[in-house]
């Protein structure tokens, strides 16, 4: 593998805004599906009283998180919800009392060792906070009979456009930051602990820089602004002078845990208090929103809520996307809530550009972009002709949809798009 990256700009226009708590929400509606695995099933049903942090989905199997009350109020409804990605999914409707009256049961968790850890984290509902979604507990879910960790990887170097999440909770919360970063390097022994930050947040270096000069095994490391930097393989290679996390391999089977820069955050305040993964930060910007900032906001907040906090022209908004430019998601309804792997909502007043595609020229820049050194021109060509068996020797599972291939192809083919399809067609049957 050999890892590249691009160059884009960064328009961190709200890297100084301070994060803003949005006043409780009238109705939150949590979806059962917020993360890479399993759904969960409600656990509650219509009239149920609940309580903030109160469990009210879960699943029997390894890939699910729960899924925990974001306020207090009454189950309005079990419904069903058209997620972006196509998909349904089970809703759990509730209607706030505007208390925000926490969880009676709710205590922080026992923590001793790595089992008693990674069981706290299933319990917490956490999934990774940067916007991929993987469960959290599976990252520290290893054999340690097999495998030895000797790198934990905090991932803050944010690399795609407008988002300032992570950066605010380097600015904001440093503390709580380094108190995850102890928290699982001392449970699980592990000997050297790195938080990778890109050069374009200079302030954030320094002052982990000076927080860390005196703790043994920590490190800052300061990435090169490039894209996709803050994806769990380059950032892990990176960290650790080159180990390549291979195919059917999880970064722990290399040695390293990687974990997002706000998920380590949240672990540290989740082992103090027991309070669940029910609220997150979240960035507003774009051009059609009056005020961008980062608000915090409990977990199935309407996005309309959120666009109109920020002063948002909703009139006049063409386009809205969930998470950064580059790999967000188009949102076909600002209706819809606020998820636990929702780093940014970007609204804009022009549509997406149509772009003029014309023939591939082969100039190979596809390949070359690509950090994980695929060959996006040929898994067109492959889908094109439907050929499952070329895209699946070309291994088009691999491809993470970061977007660089379309970026930088001359002749706007919509690489990334067709390798969405192509996936989902080499898997089928
Ligand atoms: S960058 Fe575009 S034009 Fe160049 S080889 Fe790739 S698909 Fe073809
Ligand atoms: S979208 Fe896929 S093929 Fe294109 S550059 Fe990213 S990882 Fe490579």
């Amino acid at each position: 593998m050999r890892l590249s990256g691009i160059r884009l700009s960064h328009f961190k226009n709200t890297e100084n805004c301070e994060t803003v708590g949005l006043d409780c929400p009238e109705r939150v509606i949590m979806s059962m599906s917020q993360h890479i695995g399993a759904p969960a099933e409600p656990l509650v049903r219509a009239g149920d009283e609940v309580k903030v942090g109160t469990k009210i989905g879960d699943a029997d199997t390894r890939m699910t998180c729960p899924i925990h009350a974001s306020v207090s109020g009454k189950v309005e409804k079990i419904g069903e919800m058209l997620l972006p990605n196509g998909k349904t999914c089970k809703t759990v409707e509730i209607l706030s009392d505007g208390l925000m009256t926490p969880d009676p049961d709710i205590a922080p968790p026992v923590i001793t060792d790595k089992a008693s850890l990674a069981a706290a984290v299933k319990e917490s509902g956490c999934c990774g906070m940067g916007g991929a979604g993987f469960p959290t507990h599976i990252k520290l879910d290893y054999d340690e009979q097999k495998t030895r960790i000797d790198t934990l990887v905090i991932n803050a170097a944010e690399c795609e456009p407008y988002i300032t999440s992570d950066y605010r909770e380097l600015m904001e919360n440093t503390d709580r930051v380094i108190g995850g970063m102890k928290l699982v390097k001392e449970v699980l022994g592990i000997e050297r602990a790195v938080i990778g930050i890109e050069e374009n947040k200079p302030k954030a270096i320094k002052l982990f820089r000076e927080r860390l000069a005196d703790e043994k095994g920590f490190e800052v490391l300061k990435l090169r602004s490039s894209y996709p930097q803050g994806a769990e393989k380059v950032i892990a290679f990176y960290a650790t002078g080159g180990r390549i996390i291979g195919e059917g391999e999880l970064a722990y089977d290399k040695g390293v845990i990687v974990l997002n820069a706000s998920t380590t955050g949240f672990l540290y305040d989740y082992s103090q208090t027991g309070m669940p993964f029910v609220s997150r930060r979240v960035t507003v910007d774009g051009d059609a929103v009056g005020k961008p900032g980062n608000l915090r906001a409990p977990i199935g907040t309407p996005i309309t809520d959120l666009l109109a906090a920020c002063d948002t022209d909703m009139e006049n908004v063409k386009r809205l996307i969930a998470g950064g430019p580059m790999m967000g998601i188009s949102l076909y309804d600002p209706g819809l809530p606020l998820l636990k792997t929702n780093n940014a909502f970007l609204a804009f007043k022009t549509p997406a550009k149509k772009e003029v595609q014309t023939a591939c020229i082969k100039c190979g820049r596809c390949i070359a972009a690509c950090p994980l050194g695929l060959m996006p021109a040929e898994f067109e060509r492959a889908y094109d002709r439907r050929d499952r068996e070329a895209l699946n020797r070309l291994k088009i599972n691999l491809c993470m949809n970061c977007g660089s291939c379309s970026y930088v192809c001359p002749a706007k083919r919509p690489l990334a798009e067709k390798n969405q399809l192509a996936k989902g067609f080499a898997i089928s049957r």
